[in-house]
């Protein structure tokens, strides 16, 4: 069965864009499609999307399109899983983790940072005003209220309250998409809606990449994920090309997830094959079985070729060419 047929099988959209945009059949195409910018998450993408792509046809840069694009969720209180809205970790607490990548290998992090509400800049901040990559916990909240940030409250949001009382009933650790299953929500193959991942190309041709999130909802307290971890869940190569992930961090952190689908972009091979390739190797090595977890990655290359590959189901993420949003369904391993 050849891809068209899988594609047709499964029922997914936007096949002539793909055919058009992404993939292998693009390999003749010598004008770069851009600007271009796509996100993690369908859901994240329609409202994060568009104002990236606002800088971005207003020939701005790809770091301010994808740092301003991330802010839109983090700034939405009622995003269950990015920005201080989010799920708490199993002690109450909202964790926030973010990075960020530009063209010039330049790179900003930070982990566990509580109570302000754009990690994401504070990322920013640290690549630009520090001379260190990563700054976690009391350190990072003190630089970002040094950086001028407020110090937010520390209370839960209405929809973070009520998720994280019902799984105190429970009072059991488990990944989040256990919980959602205990919860008779989405079934595991539905993980939806987490980490806003995204990679811009601007109109210059420059790539840039950020993402944000707070983690796997009612974690361990200080536990941190792929997201903040340069090569893990972000990684840029302006030669080459730009990678994100979502889903289980820990997955993503073992196999250095987004620079294993930059390099596999650097071997030649398309967006959406390196990010098969490399869902291949965490399926291959997790210790974990692979049905009990998710993780779905995006890339984009120099050409302005996407694509994504996901384990499960389910992953879905949003392209902007232009002022449209367009959804896209990740094809998945199981
Ligand atoms: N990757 C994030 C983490 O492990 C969570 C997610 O994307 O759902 O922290």
């Amino acid at each position: 069965m050849n891809r068209r047929e899988i594609v047709k099988l499964l029922g997914l959209g936007g096949l002539s864009f793909y055919s058009k945009f992404g993939y292998s059949k693009n390999k003749s195409n010598k004008i770069p499609i851009k600007p271009i910018v796509l996100s993690t998450w369908h859901n994240q993408s329609i409202k994060a999307n568009p104002i990236a792509w606002q800088i971005l046809s207003q020939n701005g840069s790809a770091l301010d399109a994808v740092e301003n694009g991330v802010q839109v969720c983090e700034n939405d209180i009622n995003n269950c899983c990015v920005g201080l809205g989010a799920y708490p970790d199993r002690d109450g607490f909202v964790t926030l983790d973010a990075s960020i990548m530009n063209h010039q290998y330049e790179i900003g992090a930070v982990a566990a940072l509580e109570r302000i509400k754009s990690p994401i800049h504070t990322a920013r901040m640290v690549m630009e005003k520090t001379p260190h990559v990563f700054i976690v916990g009391k350190g990072a909240q003190d630089f970002a209220l040094n950086q001028g940030q407020n110090l937010e409250s520390s209370d839960l949001s209405p929809n973070a309250l009520n998720a994280y009382q019902n799984w105190l009933s429970k009072s059991e650790y488990q990944p989040k998409i256990n919980i959602e299953k205990n919860q008779n929500t989405p079934p595991a193959n539905e993980f939806n809606h987490d980490t806003i991942g995204m990679i811009a190309m601007d109109a210059n041709g420059n790539l840039s990449g950020a993402c944000t999130t707070s983690g796997m909802a009612f974690k361990m307290h200080g536990r941190v994920g792929d997201s903040p971890v340069i090569g893990a869940g972000l990684y840029v190569d302006n030669a080459i090309g730009a990678a994100t992930a979502t889903g289980h961090g820990e997955e993503v952190i073992r196999t250095c997830g987004s620079f294993l689908v930059v390099e596999y972009m650097r071997r030649g091979f398309s967006p959406e094959k390196a990010c098969k390739l490399a869902v291949e190797r965490i399926k291959q090595i997790t210790p974990r079985d692979p049905k009990s977890i998710q993780v779905g990655f995006i890339a984009l290359n120099k050409k302005g070729e996407f694509g994504a590959y996901a384990l499960q189901k389910g992953f879905d993420f949003g392209v902007n060419t232009n002022d449209e949003t367009k959804k896209f369904e990740a094809l998945a391993l199981i």
